[in-house]
């Protein structure tokens, strides 16, 4: 059971021990990220926390995929539309969370450019409407205890060095500068939580927030391969793929760091429950696997996991050194973006180990391509 006389030291003062469970909200938990720290808080902690997962079109989800080598278990989600201010505070204000691991986002570069408005709202918006609230609230049992807003941010709030002249690897506090819409709106969504948090107006104190920047992740359990943009690749070795003669470019110029969301979700964990033991936790964090690819190598990796031979690949698609020519009609892309992360290990106390990427991308091409023909 866990020890709340541990977390609740605050300004100085032991405070009451409370014997209900800490609640842990977590948004877009339909999504990659959000699925895999819905499971693992399920799987692991439930006799410590009360986990609530949001969804918004996707309610119900697949938590243990035969892919993991268990029944699959199907989990109903509960509905809530950021975008909707008046039910967003009525949905915290019923729930009272302790934390909120905020996961729901508009992360796809081109689909934000084509819908600007609506996803600096869920970006942005929300994420500020969701800082306040944890600004203005305070536990139900514990009334000096603060809820924690935990964002997931990225990478792309970076530009590679290609503006800016700041290179990678980057430092939590190296500068920022987001060269595409949604690089800008998730910089945009870190700004309103530190203005929230660090505004102590009106007699209501300080909040606390934390940032946690990713790279490109990859879901383990993804059945469609459009999820992941670190295996959407793979669609040219599908059996329907065209094999006309016109080979796919795929680009080999920017650096990607894949990461596992399995693995994010473990140090998010981590995060979580060390939230609970110091609550001075707060900032700006990295978290990326160390295991530099470009989207090319990737999919030769990915190949030679599922013995798909050299020449099949080569027939298909073939590296593309300038990132226009993989995709004309892209939002731009900085070239590498890489994070360092010892700054979380230090809060933490412990360096991450994170999955080798052929361990980790062995798992999340597993039954290939089966399982992704087959996905729903
Ligand atoms: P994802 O798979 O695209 O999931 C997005 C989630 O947002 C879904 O659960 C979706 O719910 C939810 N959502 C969309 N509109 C909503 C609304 N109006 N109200 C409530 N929920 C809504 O995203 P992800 O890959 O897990 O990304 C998680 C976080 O990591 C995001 O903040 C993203 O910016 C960041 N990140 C991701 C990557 C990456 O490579 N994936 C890289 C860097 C940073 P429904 O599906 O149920 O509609």
């Amino acid at each position: 059971m866990f020890d709340w006389s541990l977390g609740l030291i605050r300004r100085g003062q032991n405070t009451t021990m409370s014997t209900s469970s800490p609640t842990i909200l977590i948004t877009g938990a339909s999504g990659m990220l959000g699925r895999a720290l819905h499971r693992l808080l399920i799987q692991e902690t439930s006799q410590t926390y009360n986990v609530i997962g949001i969804g918004f079109s996707r309610l119900t989800v697949n938590h243990y995929h035969e892919h993991f080598g268990g029944a699959s278990k199907t989990v109903e989600l509960l509905q809530l539309n950021l975008l909707d201010v008046d039910a967003t505070t009525e949905f915290i204000e019923r729930h009272r969370p302790d934390i909120i691991v905020h996961c729901a986002a508009q992360r796809f570069p081109d689909a934000f450019e084509s819908n600007i408005e609506e996803s600096i709202q869920l970006n942005v918006d929300s994420t500020r409407h969701l800082a306040k609230l944890c600004r203005e609230s305070t536990s139900p049992s514990r009334p000096d205890y603060k809820p924690l807003l935990i964002y997931i941010s990225t990478s792309y709030v970076f530009d590679g060095g290609i503006e800016s002249k700041v290179y990678p690897p980057y430092m939590p506090e190296s500068k920022a500068n987001p060269i595409n819409s949604y690089g800008k709106s998730k910089y945009d969504g870190e700004r309103a939580i530190r203005e929230v948090m660090n505004d102590a107006t009106n007699n209501v104190s300080e909040g606390r927030g934390i940032i946690v920047r990713v790279p490109l992740l990859y879901g383990e359990d993804c059945v469609k391969l459009d999820e992941a943009p670190a295996l959407e690749m793979l669609k040219v070795l599908l059996p329907s793929s065209s094999t006309t003669g016109t080979k796919k470019k795929i680009d080999d110029w920017a650096l990607r760091f894949p990461t596992s969301c399995e693995d994010v979700a473990r140090v998010l964990k981590l995060m979580i429950d060390h939230a609970f033991v110091d609550n001075q936790f707060a900032g700006t964090y990295h978290v990326a696997s160390p295991y530099g690819i470009t989207k090319f190598g990737l999919l030769q990796l990915q190949s030679r996991l599922l013995n798909i031979s050299k020449d099949e690949v080569d027939d298909r698609a073939e590296g593309a050194d300038d990132p226009k020519a993989a995709n004309p009609s892209a939002a731009p892309r900085p070239q590498c973006t890489q994070l360092n992360c010892d700054d979380t290990w230090a809060a933490l106390g412990k360096t991450f180990e994170f999955a080798p990427l052929e361990e980790a991308m062995g798992r999340a091409t597993q039954g290939f391509p089966k399982r992704f023909l087959d996905g729903t």
